[in-house]
Order: structure tokens, then sequence, then C-alpha cells
């Protein structure tokens, strides 16, 4: 069933690394524990946030309109447009406010930055509570011409130390995922993460948290203008594509956002407690290459 690259891509990020962790840090295992949980194939009552069923037609009908035709898409995928941002702020609380500064006004004040601003705005930026955690914020890393995005969740310790996103055990296997499929950090890669700062004790990001720092992803994606977008895991795919689905329904189809096709795919840290699902992270390789190789072909 497997084909030569799918084998040099297990081969590469499976084995020696699954033995690796048993000897990890317990920050780190903390987090692959909370992916464990987290990044599971949730059924319905798994989901954190309810949505009515008027405010879930709302929504759809707010999505709808967004729609606009995808660039560069092989036929045989399936788009799927992106709900409104608003989406991620839907029965979610209201963010701890560390700042007095209005959403409006940040959004609008990080809108037009350059990368130099951007980077400094997002080392200052006091906006949520999860600057009380970090010992630096971690804006992103790599190429800021590159074609493609890797998003992630959120800095872990080793991250929040570095200043640098996906540096620990789950970095070395993204690493060897994008060797996989021809790639390499910091060349035609860009590293970024939904939320800038580490969350306490290494916890999902929540939806509030999220929606605070979107202006400062979504700056990320207008600077770059990737060919292609790979999300990994659940909060990364919440904070960009406004959806909180499980991951199963949404792999395997080609997402749309601001025209750029998305693949979505299970983040490293689960990865690396969940060795049959890295089979399904190769296939979203694939496609998203596959997405790649259309934009190529068509520039
Ligand atoms: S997580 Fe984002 S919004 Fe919150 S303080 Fe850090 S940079 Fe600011």
């Amino acid at each position: 069933m497997r084909d030569r690259r799918q084998t040099v891509f297990l081969k590469e990020m499976g084995y020696t690394l699954w033995r690796l962790r048993q000897g990890g840090g317990e920050a780190e295992k903390s987090k692959d524990s909370a992916y464990a949980k987290n990044e599971e194939e949730t059924a319905p009552r798994q989901r954190v946030y309810s949505v009515s069923g008027a405010q879930k037609a709302a929504r759809e009908q707010a999505w709808e309109s967004t729609q606009k035709p995808m660039r560069n898409m092989p036929e045989r995928s399936a788009a799927i447009s992106p709900p409104p941002p608003e989406a991620l702020a839907i029965h979610a609380p209201e963010a701890r406010q560390e700042s007095n500064i209005s959403p409006d006004d940040r959004a609008k004040a990080i809108a037009p930055m350059d990368w130099e601003d951007l980077t400094e705005a997002i080392r200052e930026c006091r906006a949520c509570e999860l600057c009380r955690y970090r010992k630096q914020a971690v804006p992103g890393v790599g190429d800021q011409a590159a074609q493609w995005l890797f998003i992630g969740e959120g800095p872990g310790a080793e991250e929040d130390a570095r200043g640098e996103p996906f540096v620990g055990q789950a970095g070395r296997l993204l690493d060897a995922m994008l060797s996989a499929i021809g790639l390499k950090r910091g060349e035609n890669v860009y590293i970024a993460n939904a939320v800038k700062c580490r969350p306490e004790g290494n916890r999902t990001p929540l939806p509030p948290e999220m929606a605070v720092c979107r202006p400062f992803l979504l700056r990320q994606i207008a600077l770059l203008r990737p060919a292609v977008i790979v999300l990994l895991g659940k909060a990364a795919t919440h904070s960009v594509l406004g959806d909180d689905a499980s991951l199963a329904s949404l792999r395997k189809k080609t997402h749309c956002f601001d025209d750029i096709p998305v693949v979505v795919t299970y983040h490293p840290a689960y990865l690396l407690r969940n060795l049959p699902e890295k089979a399904k992270a190769w296939e979203d390789l694939c496609l998203a290459r596959q997405l790649w190789r259309g934009t190529q072909t068509k520039n």
C-alpha cells in the first residue's frame, strides 16, 4: 500500500522519534498528552463549543456570502470556502484583554504593517493574558517569500525559551514531514502559530485568545501570499477556517482562505502519540504538494 516516498516519510519521522519521546521532559509530555486528547477525531459531544440552530444558519449564510472562486485548484479537489472571522467568536467567552485598544482598532493598526513592524508588534503585544506566561513571544520563522505556510497551535515550553516555533520533538517531526515532500525549514517554507505566546501549562489556546491574536496571523498570510497553507491540528484549523469540526471531517478536502488553497492535517505532537495517523498525514501532505504543483504550472 505504500509507495517509496511514503516509506521514506514513515521511516524518517516515525520510529526513532517515537522512542525518543519516552525520555522527553515533563513539559513535552504534558503537551503531547493534551494533543492525544484534543486532536482525536472527536464526536460532536466532545466539542467545547456548541452552536444553536439559528446561529448555525446565520453562520452558514455569512459563509456562503464570502465564497469566491478558487485559484489554480485541481479538478478533483472539493473546494470549501471559509466562514467569516466572526465564527471564531461564536459562543466563546470574551477574551481577557490586557490592553484598552478595541479589537477593531488593533486589527486596523496591524493590517498595513510590514514584516519588521509586525514582528516588533508581536514581541511587544500584551493584548491577551497569554502575555503573562511567556518568556518571549514567538512570531514565526522562515522564508518571508515562501510559497508554503505551515500553521500550528502555539509555542510550547521549548519554543517559548528559544523564540522559534516547532523546535522540540514535534518540531523534529515537522522537519521530517517537510523533508518527505522535498521541503526544508527556512527554504520556501514559513512556519507560524495561531497564537504567538505560550499558554500556561502548554494547554490548547482558547478560541478567544486565538481570535485576539488572529490579526497577526492574518497579516502574516497577507504578507506571504503563499501558494499553499497547511494547517496542523484543530486549533490552527479553528483559527484560520473558523471551523471546530473534527479533523477527520476536514481532512482530504481542499479548503480555501482568501483564494489560497488550504489543507488540514494532524499536529506533529499528536502524530508522535498516534503512529497509525502518520499514514493519513502523508496523504494530506501529498494533497498539499499536488495543490502546490497546480499553482506552479499555472503561474
Ligand atoms: S498571544 Fe497574541 S494577542 Fe496574546 S499577547 Fe501574545 S501576541 Fe498578543
